[in-house]
Protein backbone atom coordinates (compact mmCIF):
# COMPACT_ATOMS: atom_id res chain seq x y z
CA UNK A 1 0.00 0.00 0.00
CA UNK A 2 1.33 3.47 -0.93
CA UNK A 3 1.48 6.64 1.74
CA UNK A 4 1.28 9.76 0.03
CA UNK A 5 2.34 12.58 2.63
CA UNK A 6 1.14 16.43 1.97
CA UNK A 7 4.02 18.46 1.60
CA UNK A 8 3.33 20.17 5.27
CA UNK A 9 3.47 16.72 7.04
CA UNK A 10 6.61 15.73 5.47
CA UNK A 11 8.53 19.08 6.05
CA UNK A 12 7.47 18.74 10.05
CA UNK A 13 8.07 15.22 9.96
CA UNK A 14 11.62 16.14 8.55
CA UNK A 15 12.00 18.76 11.06
CA UNK A 16 11.18 16.26 14.04
CA UNK A 17 13.91 13.75 12.32
CA UNK A 18 16.37 16.82 12.98
CA UNK A 19 15.67 18.22 16.21
CA UNK A 20 15.88 14.33 17.50
CA UNK A 21 19.41 14.08 15.70
CA UNK A 22 20.26 17.30 17.12
CA UNK A 23 19.13 16.45 20.66
CA UNK A 24 20.80 12.71 20.01
CA UNK A 25 23.84 14.07 19.04
CA UNK A 26 24.09 16.71 21.97
CA UNK A 27 23.37 13.84 24.01
CA UNK A 28 25.69 10.73 23.09
CA UNK A 29 29.57 10.89 22.64
CA UNK A 30 29.40 13.80 20.52
CA UNK A 31 28.72 15.79 24.03
CA UNK A 32 33.30 14.95 24.69
CA UNK A 33 34.15 16.76 21.14
CA UNK A 34 31.88 19.45 21.27
CA UNK A 35 32.88 20.30 25.08
CA UNK A 36 36.45 20.07 23.51
CA UNK A 37 35.82 22.49 21.18
CA UNK A 38 34.16 25.42 23.86
CA UNK A 39 36.91 24.82 26.23
CA UNK A 40 39.82 25.08 23.26
CA UNK A 41 37.82 28.07 21.81
CA UNK A 42 38.03 29.21 25.95
CA UNK A 43 41.69 28.68 26.20
CA UNK A 44 42.26 30.49 22.90
CA UNK A 45 41.04 33.53 24.59
CA UNK A 46 37.15 33.30 23.97
CA UNK A 47 35.42 35.56 26.88
CA UNK A 48 32.09 33.44 25.73
CA UNK A 49 31.90 30.38 23.92
CA UNK A 50 28.93 28.04 23.57
CA UNK A 51 27.38 25.43 21.15
CA UNK A 52 24.06 26.58 19.75
CA UNK A 53 21.57 24.77 17.57
CA UNK A 54 22.11 26.27 13.85
CA UNK A 55 18.07 27.52 13.54
CA UNK A 56 19.09 29.83 16.05
CA UNK A 57 21.36 31.95 13.57
CA UNK A 58 19.46 34.71 12.34
CA UNK A 59 19.69 35.42 8.71
CA UNK A 60 18.18 38.31 6.82
CA UNK A 61 19.07 40.40 3.88
CA UNK A 62 18.82 44.09 5.09
CA UNK A 63 21.91 43.22 7.18
CA UNK A 64 23.74 42.45 3.95
CA UNK A 65 21.93 45.92 2.86
CA UNK A 66 23.55 47.57 5.31
CA UNK A 67 26.99 47.09 3.63
CA UNK A 68 26.22 49.16 1.16
CA UNK A 69 23.48 51.91 3.00
CA UNK A 70 25.63 53.70 4.23
CA UNK A 71 28.24 52.24 1.99
CA UNK A 72 31.10 50.70 3.84
CA UNK A 73 34.41 51.97 3.15
CA UNK A 74 35.21 47.77 2.35
CA UNK A 75 32.39 47.28 -0.07
CA UNK A 76 33.26 46.18 -3.17
CA UNK A 77 37.08 47.19 -2.04
CA UNK A 78 38.16 44.07 -0.33
CA UNK A 79 37.68 40.40 -0.76
CA UNK A 80 36.18 38.89 1.99
CA UNK A 81 33.05 41.69 1.50
CA UNK A 82 30.21 42.08 -0.59
CA UNK A 83 29.54 42.02 -3.47
CA UNK A 84 32.46 39.78 -4.13
CA UNK A 85 30.56 37.05 -1.61
CA UNK A 86 28.28 34.25 -2.27
CA UNK A 87 24.83 35.98 -2.42
CA UNK A 88 22.60 35.66 0.82
CA UNK A 89 20.34 33.45 -0.61
CA UNK A 90 23.43 30.78 -0.97
CA UNK A 91 24.32 31.34 2.24
CA UNK A 92 21.32 30.89 3.90
CA UNK A 93 20.75 27.43 1.56
CA UNK A 94 24.03 26.40 3.29
CA UNK A 95 23.79 27.25 6.64
CA UNK A 96 20.37 24.95 6.35
CA UNK A 97 22.32 21.63 6.20
CA UNK A 98 24.30 22.44 9.40
CA UNK A 99 23.07 21.38 12.47
CA UNK A 100 24.73 22.89 15.30
CA UNK A 101 27.48 26.22 15.58
CA UNK A 102 29.93 27.60 18.19
CA UNK A 103 29.57 30.69 18.75
CA UNK A 104 31.78 32.61 20.22
CA UNK A 105 32.51 36.41 22.02
CA UNK A 106 35.53 38.07 22.23
CA UNK A 107 35.40 41.32 24.99
CA UNK A 108 37.23 44.23 23.92
CA UNK A 109 38.67 46.18 26.95
CA UNK A 110 37.11 50.06 25.76
CA UNK A 111 33.34 50.87 25.73
CA UNK A 112 31.47 51.63 22.45
CA UNK A 113 29.84 54.62 23.92
CA UNK A 114 28.75 57.29 21.45
CA UNK A 115 31.73 59.81 20.89
CA UNK A 116 30.02 62.17 18.93
CA UNK A 117 26.22 63.46 17.69
CA UNK A 118 27.32 63.67 14.48
CA UNK A 119 26.76 61.14 11.83
CA UNK A 120 28.80 58.06 11.44
CA UNK A 121 31.76 59.17 8.91
CA UNK A 122 35.12 57.34 7.47
CA UNK A 123 36.80 59.53 9.73
CA UNK A 124 34.85 58.75 12.86
CA UNK A 125 34.89 55.74 11.98
CA UNK A 126 39.24 55.61 11.41
CA UNK A 127 39.46 57.99 14.81
CA UNK A 128 38.04 55.55 16.62
CA UNK A 129 39.64 52.60 15.35
CA UNK A 130 42.67 53.80 16.10
CA UNK A 131 41.68 54.65 19.56
CA UNK A 132 40.79 51.02 20.54
CA UNK A 133 42.86 49.30 18.43
CA UNK A 134 40.11 48.05 16.49
CA UNK A 135 42.14 45.50 14.16
CA UNK A 136 44.12 43.95 17.15
CA UNK A 137 40.83 42.78 18.69
CA UNK A 138 39.44 41.61 15.19
CA UNK A 139 42.47 39.51 14.24
CA UNK A 140 42.10 37.80 17.89
CA UNK A 141 38.53 36.81 17.03
CA UNK A 142 39.85 35.93 13.81
CA UNK A 143 42.95 33.54 14.95
CA UNK A 144 40.54 32.00 17.35
CA UNK A 145 37.73 31.36 14.93
CA UNK A 146 40.49 29.68 12.91
CA UNK A 147 42.01 27.82 15.49
CA UNK A 148 38.49 26.13 16.80
CA UNK A 149 37.70 25.36 12.61
CA UNK A 150 40.70 23.68 12.45
CA UNK A 151 40.33 21.56 15.89
CA UNK A 152 36.35 20.70 14.49
CA UNK A 153 37.48 19.59 11.46
CA UNK A 154 40.23 17.12 13.30
CA UNK A 155 37.55 16.07 15.51
CA UNK A 156 35.34 15.06 13.06
CA UNK A 157 33.03 18.21 11.58
CA UNK A 158 34.51 18.14 8.61
CA UNK A 159 32.47 20.93 6.96
CA UNK A 160 33.15 22.89 9.38
CA UNK A 161 33.41 26.90 8.50
CA UNK A 162 33.93 29.65 10.65
CA UNK A 163 33.03 33.35 9.97
CA UNK A 164 34.56 36.16 11.82
CA UNK A 165 33.66 39.46 12.71
CA UNK A 166 34.55 42.32 10.90
CA UNK A 167 36.23 42.69 7.95
CA UNK A 168 39.03 40.51 7.11
CA UNK A 169 42.41 42.37 8.57
CA UNK A 170 45.13 39.77 8.04
CA UNK A 171 47.07 42.16 5.75
CA UNK A 172 46.96 46.08 6.73
CA UNK A 173 45.27 46.73 2.77
CA UNK A 174 43.36 44.03 0.84
CA UNK A 175 44.16 43.71 -2.65
CA UNK A 176 43.58 46.21 -5.06
CA UNK A 177 40.01 46.46 -5.99
CA UNK A 178 39.87 45.24 -9.50
CA UNK A 179 43.66 44.03 -10.06
CA UNK A 180 42.65 40.26 -10.16
CA UNK A 181 45.35 39.94 -7.66
CA UNK A 182 44.44 36.60 -5.48
CA UNK A 183 43.63 36.74 -1.62
CA UNK A 184 47.22 36.48 -0.14
CA UNK A 185 46.09 34.53 3.05
CA UNK A 186 43.94 31.79 1.34
CA UNK A 187 43.66 29.48 3.77
CA UNK A 188 43.40 32.35 6.77
CA UNK A 189 40.78 34.99 5.51
CA UNK A 190 37.36 34.48 6.46
CA UNK A 191 34.49 36.62 5.36
CA UNK A 192 32.57 37.98 8.75
CA UNK A 193 29.36 36.65 10.07
CA UNK A 194 27.27 40.36 8.89
CA UNK A 195 28.99 39.83 5.45
CA UNK A 196 26.81 36.85 4.74
CA UNK A 197 23.57 38.19 6.00
CA UNK A 198 23.61 36.83 9.54
CA UNK A 199 21.73 39.16 11.95
CA UNK A 200 24.78 39.01 14.79
CA UNK A 201 22.55 41.30 17.13
CA UNK A 202 18.82 39.22 16.76
CA UNK A 203 21.45 35.79 16.95
CA UNK A 204 23.38 36.96 20.03
CA UNK A 205 20.20 37.79 21.49
CA UNK A 206 18.52 34.47 20.81
CA UNK A 207 21.25 32.44 21.89
CA UNK A 208 21.73 34.37 25.36
CA UNK A 209 24.82 36.03 24.42
CA UNK A 210 25.50 40.09 25.03
CA UNK A 211 25.89 42.07 22.74
CA UNK A 212 25.71 46.21 22.86
CA UNK A 213 24.73 49.13 20.45
CA UNK A 214 26.38 52.26 21.31
CA UNK A 215 26.25 51.56 24.87
CA UNK A 216 28.64 52.54 27.50
CA UNK A 217 29.68 49.11 27.83
CA UNK A 218 32.41 46.89 26.62
CA UNK A 219 32.92 45.85 22.92
CA UNK A 220 31.71 41.94 22.19
CA UNK A 221 33.52 40.88 18.43
CA UNK A 222 31.19 38.01 17.60
CA UNK A 223 32.42 34.86 15.61
CA UNK A 224 30.95 31.28 14.47
CA UNK A 225 32.14 28.07 13.44
CA UNK A 226 29.59 26.01 11.67
CA UNK A 227 29.64 22.71 12.67
CA UNK A 228 28.04 19.28 10.93
S1 LIG B 1 44.06 37.85 3.75
FE1 LIG B 1 44.68 39.85 2.96
S2 LIG B 1 44.27 39.71 0.75
FE2 LIG B 1 43.13 38.03 1.72
S3 LIG B 1 41.08 38.86 2.11
FE3 LIG B 1 42.27 39.19 3.99
S4 LIG B 1 43.10 41.25 3.78
FE4 LIG B 1 42.44 40.60 1.70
Amino acid sequence: MRHSYCPDELLKHTERIRECRVQCLTNSEETDRLERLVTAARNLGADAAKIIDSKKVVVDKRVRLKCAIPVCASYGRHLMCPPNLMSVEEFNDALALYEMALILQVEADYNSADKTAAGLSKEICEDLEEATNTKDWELKLHRIVNDVEALAFKEGFYLAAGLIGGDCALCPECVTPGSGEPCRRPFEARPSMEAMGIDVFRTCQEVGLPIFLSSDKKVRWTGIVLLC
